[in-house]
């Protein structure tokens, strides 16, 4: 087999017209090699006993970014980043006083440089071919970098899956709290009046009505949570922002004025359409809101401003803004970090659930202080396209 001279590349040196004289067959033989070698969708390069590089088929050339003929005639430690590139020559003749395999046979994952310097992963394969009493080796070359980059991605989204995961675990407890108070207290409201007999029946069956929306609430957070660890992610529709941040503040307005905060809404943005897990972004609201009314619970001032407008052209900003004691100094760097709390019994996910859910949904979430005093919780999202 003359693969000396294989026609692998069209400027490989080996021209037909330069051909030596051959049996019948040997021709339409390397041609048909020719024609493999350049079909292949992997490297294929051949070197000499010293090194130099015979031939490079185009997938080899392709990968490393030379046209075969600036790597013909050279030695093949060029494609080589270190160690390797001053290593190479003494791996050769090892092999050749010793007759011991280091990669012969074995195939070895190792780095190549390309033209532009910057070096990437490959499988590397070589096999020894006895070729009129010299030996040739043959390299097969297998590109790592989109492999090596679909691995890292997937280690990447299974490790935010499993810290998604983790926080929502812990959020289930926090974000289970709050249906479950406001259940507790339509309840204990109605039994009250029931007792007392100082409200109406309709008045009594308003609160029934109360308690069951969060049971229906509650029932939509786990169900939500459940979906996620089955498919890995929730459901997303289109939903108007507007509607579904209204919702949220319905859901608060227990504890607003529990807590006699004032509360306004200012709901402007228009388009308000997103494509959204509506529950999630309900969720972050709530969690805003429930953080606004605690922050203000002990001053003065206690009102909470909440709303949409557009940002840019392709985003809505949702702004929570309170009158409270602004943000403690010592955890500003860290708010949206897990288990950062001030508070005795806080659990500290809250805002760090808020952002997993807000930047999965490619948003931005942040805090800054409010001019007149107190806080102001922001976050967007981007806009549905039509
Ligand atoms: P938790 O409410 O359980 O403490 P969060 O992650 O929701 O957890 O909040 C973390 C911390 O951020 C709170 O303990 C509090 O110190 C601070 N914080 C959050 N919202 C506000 C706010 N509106 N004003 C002042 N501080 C806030």
């Amino acid at each position: 087999m003359g693969l000396s001279h294989l026609p692998a590349s069209p400027v490989a040196p080996s021209s037909a017209t330069e051909e030596p004289e051959r049996a019948p067959g040997v021709r339409e033989h390397d041609s048909y090699l020719a024609a493999i070698m350049n079909a292949v969708v992997d490297g294929v390069i051949t070197i000499d006993e010293r090194g130099t590089v015979l031939s490079m088929n185009p997938a080899a050339a392709k990968l490393f970014g030379f046209a075969p003929s600036e790597v013909i005639g050279q030695n093949v430690r060029m494609l080589m980043p270190e160690p390797d590139r001053s290593r190479h020559d003494s791996y050769i003749s090892e092999y050749l006083r010793t007759g011991t395999p280091k990669i012969i046979g074995i195939g070895r994952q190792v780095e190549g440089k390309r033209k532009d310097g910057s070096i990437f992963p490959m499988e590397l394969g070589v096999s020894v071919v006895a070729t009129e009493g010299r030996r040739v080796f043959v390299g097969l070359i297998h590109d790592l970098s989109q492999r090596r980059q679909f691995e890292r991605r997937l280690q990447e989204l299974q490790s935010n899956r499993l810290d998604l995961m983790e926080n929502m675990a812990a959020g289930l407890a926090h974000e289970l709290k709050q249906p479950l108070t406001a259940i507790g207290a339509y309840l204990n409201f109605a039994r009250r009046h029931l007792n007392e007999k100082t409200l109406s029946i309709e008045k009594v069956e308003e609160m029934l009505d109360g308690a069951n929306a969060q049971v229906f609430r509650a029932s939509e957070i786990i169900d939500n949570l459940r979906q996620f660890i089955a498919r890995g992610e929730a459901v997303r529709t289109l939903q108007n922002l507007n509607e579904v941040v209204r919702t949220a503040c319905e859901f608060t307005d227990a504890l607003a004025k529990e807590h006699h905060v004032k509360t306004s809404i200012d709901l402007e943005a228009s388009p308000d359409a997103v494509v959204i897990n509506k529950v999630q972004i309900q969720q972050v609201v709530v969690n805003l809101k429930r953080n606004a009314v605690e922050a203000m619970q002990n001053g003065e001032r206690r009102e909470m401003r909440v709303s949409t407008r557009l940002f840019g052209r392709d985003l809505i900003r949702v702004d929570v803004t309170d009158t409270g004691p602004g943000l403690p100094e010592e955890i500003s760097g860290r708010l949206f970090e897990q288990f950062t709390t001030t508070k005795p019994h806080g659990l500290g996910v809250g805002l760090s659930i808020s952002r997993s859910i807000i930047e999965a949904h490619k948003g931005r979430i942040w805090a800054e202080p409010n001019p007149g005093g107190g806080t102001i919780f922001s976050f967007v999202l981007p806009v549905a396209e039509r």
